[in-house]
């Protein structure tokens, strides 16, 4: 498809995909023009599009699961694996790049599948705050500027600092009192971030729908909250690809778990792993005589930045039901 063309194009796929792609190209040049400025010694890219597309293209690609026909699914049957394609060649630039002793790992926090494969840990349905009709119920779209991204909503409070603390603290108790009459929970969960804006998302135990009890007065959730049906899902078997002069060749891993990258890529890059670390060095995909073994540090906790958001404070039933649903926990 030409420029034009996708310009012209009504559907939301087309446009969709665009925009991955050109994040993907404008990212890799980026981090291909950071690398070589400053060549550090570790160095990190993230590419996110395989997951937003494979969320919401998983169903062209494999259209049999969906009951979908070729033909319907044709004009996007290649939108996921073209990207995988152009990350693919991303990938390659950087080696060419990279001096031949570097360590490089491809790495994914979980993999994909149809819903009904990746079996219990499937996120059907993908919601986000409708942030527009939020703060006019909320009675403040006058003082506020809405934004969204991905599934979040972000609200920023016009005038000065004061103004602002007594609008938020008005717009959190708002968003509180919006609760679902099945169990009484609010479906929203709200939280300041930097720059005095504040951030929205719905809570993942929110009812799907149904009349919710709002501070003014009872509201249909589909008005408040946008529902999408999500076409693919996390499953928790990732990829890990390892490369370097300390790495194995042609070695499959027979087992390994998430929480094994971390002391493993530690433990390449010559730095002792914690002690409080989940995980385990990955030894049989290393050469021992290459890489002398480290004496593990008790943790690195105290290096981490204060965070705002404590996971020990929360409910750990619900955090586990989260991360299950995010695919990483089975
Ligand atoms: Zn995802």
């Amino acid at each position: 498809m030409g420029t034009r063309d996708i310009l012209m194009d009504s559907r939301w796929e087309t446009s969709y995909a665009a925009k991955r792609r050109i994040q993907l190209l404008l990212n890799g040049d980026l981090g291909l023009h950071l690398y070589r400025q400053h060549q550090p010694e570790f160095f990190a890219f993230v590419v996110y599009g395989t997951d937003n597309l494979a969320h919401k293209f998983w169903k062209y690609y494999r259209p049999r699961d969906f009951g979908i026909s070729e033909e319907e699914a044709a004009p996007f049957a290649d939108a996921l694996t073209g990207y995988y394609r152009e990350a693919d060649r991303i990938l390659g630039e950087f080696l060419e790049l990279l001096p031949q002793d570097t360590t490089v790992a491809v790495v994914s926090d979980h993999g994909f599948g149809s819903a009904e494969e990746a079996r219990e840990a499937t996120v059907d349905l993908e919601t986000k705050p409708r942030m527009e009709p939020l703060v006019r119920l909320a009675g403040i779209q006058d003082q506020v500027s809405v934004s969204s991204v991905a599934t979040r909503g972000y609200v920023t409070p016009f005038g000065d600092a004061r103004a602002s603390t007594t609008l938020t603290k008005y717009f959190l108790g708002f968003l509180d009192g919006v609760r679902s009459p099945d169990n009484d929970l609010p479906v929203f969960f709200g939280r300041p971030i930097a720059n005095g804006m504040i951030e929205v998302s719905v809570r993942h135990d929110a009812p799907p729908l149904g009349l919710l009890s709002t501070p003014a007065g009872p509201v249909e959730l589909t008005e408040l909250v946008e529902i999408e049906e999500r076409a693919g899902s996390h499953s928790p078997e990732g990829i890990l690809l390892l490369r370097g002069p300390g790495v194995r060749a042609n070695h499959t891993v027979p087992e390994m778990h998430l929480e094994d990258l971390c002391p493993t890529l530690l433990h390449l890059a010559g730095i002792p792993f914690a002690d409080d670390m989940d995980g385990r060095v990955l030894l049989d995909c290393l050469l021992p005589e290459s890489l002398p073994f480290r004496r593990a540090v008790s943790s690195y906790d105290h290096l981490l930045p204060r965070r705002d958001h404590d996971f020990a404070e929360e409910d750990p039933e619900m955090l586990e039901s989260q991360l299950r649903q995010l695919g990483y926990l089975r």
